[in-house]
């Protein structure tokens, strides 16, 4: 299929062709269609296939014709989980609309509410917004969603993640009966069933290759580590192959990559941090420097795990790994995007070996592991019978032997960072609840109705 057999107005065809792509990707080539004849969707698609063009397109194709409608509030809504995920679609919003009038523009929290003010005091066609900051102008009547043709929901299932069922539905409910519903959504749960129940009508259901097709561009490895001291003499043997033009380190606190950061920095390299206490025109400046080529290592919290587009990234590196086995998905998706290839390569410890179980039960593979000369780990993370499990398999599955311990010889309570029992099953999403409502909040984020992350409960829809 290609482009122009979706019979897209001229101004839109021009724009894609500017951008050099060949032909849709499934996920464009599945929405675009039925989005376009104004139906209710929902569409499973992972970040990194080309989902953003596959609402935005639609969105435009829309804005072709005037609206009938009276009032200045936005025709096309689309609401995202995060600040970098709706500048990411601003930015599709700008590319895919440039031959286009528009007035488009974001709402995001830790921006200065007087710009919004403003955006808002005129006609706007297009709004990019996080739930919690929209909710403010909602609440102090700043903002009209009578002329709502088109509410879009990316990364459904991220927004209820982070605690924004509540808000959504607010908004959802402020808008026109008669607007269309495009969800997007990674990962599929009753929750979300009920959701699009309440919020959609008749939607077509669409489900593209999932996260497996996504990952096969990546050459995914991983590197026992004793410590963190092992894990910084690893890195540093890792960052000094000049083929790792472009690279985002993960690390799982905001402090730690500060300090990463401040290390490498020190160490000469082109090094800056990104993560949620920054304030957004930092992290804006630190995300252009890194397209700019000034920044050549990223160390990064989840909060750039989304949205955050940035070509010619060769290696996505886990310092930590992360406790949601999704964020893993969404993190080394950063590279081997748009048909480029990359690699990802997770340090992992004693104490995260639960979460790699849950990583590569959710991806349903293993990462092999690879030794570094002169760096191995004192011991093997894994028994040697081990590497013949796969997921799906019992023993895979971690399950409590007698004695207590898993069979990678882990205790089942879990336990602090110290290493001190917490009392807490493993897995329990209260061991980690704090954190993720802490991070809603550091995301200008909405916790009010924070519910539990669900973690593998999930099925993939797709
Ligand atoms: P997304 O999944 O929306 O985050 O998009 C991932 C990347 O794919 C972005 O860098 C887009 O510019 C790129 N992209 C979107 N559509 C296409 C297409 N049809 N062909 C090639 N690349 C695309």
């Amino acid at each position: 299929m290609s482009f122009d057999s979706l019979n897209l107005a001229s101004p839109i065809i021009k724009a894609i062709n500017l951008c050099g792509y060949a032909a849709p990707t499934p996920i464009q080539e599945q929405a675009i269609p039925p989005a376009m004849a104004g139906k209710d969707l929902i569409a499973s698609a992972q970040t990194g296939t080309g989902k953003t063009a596959a609402f935005v397109i639609p969105a435009l194709e829309r804005l072709q014709k005037p609206s009938t409608a009276r009032g200045k509030g936005p025709r096309v809504l689309i609401l995202t989980p995060t600040r970098e995920l709706a500048n990411q679609v601003t930015e599709a919003v700008r590319t895919y609309g440039r031959f286009m009038r528009l007035r488009h523009g974001a709402i995001v929290g830790g921006m200065p509410y007087f710009e919004q003010q403003r955006l808002l005091s005129q006609p706007v066609d297009i709004i990019i917004a996080t739930p919690g900051r929209l909710i403010d102008h909602l609440e102090s009547g700043r903002i009209d969603f009578s002329r709502v043709e088109l509410l879009v929901l990316d990364e459904a299932d991220r927004m209820l993640d982070m605690g924004f069922s509540e808000a959504v539905e607010t908004i959802t409910r402020a808008t026109p009966e008669g607007r269309q519903t495009l969800l997007f959504t990674a990962t599929w749960d009753n929750t979300m069933a009920r959701l699009a129940q309440r919020l959609m009508k008749d939607p077509v259901r669409i489900a593209v290759a999932g996260k497996k097709a996504t990952l096969e561009a990546i050459e995914q490895r991983l590197h026992a580590a004793d410590d963190m001291q092992h894990k910084t003499r690893m890195l540093n043997h890792l960052i000094a192959d000049s083929g790792m033009t472009r690279a985002i380190i993960f690390s799982s606190t905001k402090r730690n990559a500060d300090q990463l950061a401040r290390e490498l920095h020190a160490q000469g390299h082109a090094a800056e941090a990104l993560h949620g206490d920054m304030n957004q025109g930092a992290r804006n400046r630190t995300i252009m420097n890194m397209r700019r080529g000034k920044v050549r290592l990223l160390v990064a919290t989840d909060v750039a795990a989304r949205g955050l587009d940035v070509p010619g990234i060769t290696h996505v590196i886990n310092y930590d790994l992360p406790k949601n086995a999704e964020d893993y998905v969404h993190r080394i998706g950063r590279t081997g995007r748009a048909g480029a290839t990359g690699i990802a390569i997770s340090f992992v410890s004693f104490r995260e070996l639960d979460q790699l179980t849950r990583i590569e039960r959710y991806i349903g593979q293993s990462l092999p592991q690879q030794v570094i000369a002169g760096l191995e780990p004192a011991r093997p993370l894994r028994s040697s019978n081990s590497r013949s499990d796969r997921p799906g398999t019992s023993a895979y599955r971690g399950r409590p032997s007698a004695s207590g311990a898993n069979r990678y010889g882990q205790r089942t309570t879990s336990r602090d960072t110290y290493g001190t029992p917490t009392g807490r099953k493993p897995h329990s999403p209260g061991a980690y609840a704090g954190d993720r409502k802490r991070d809603a909040k550091s995301q200008g984020g909405w916790a009010g109705d924070y519910r539990k992350p669900q973690g593998d409960r999930r099925s993939r829809w797709a």
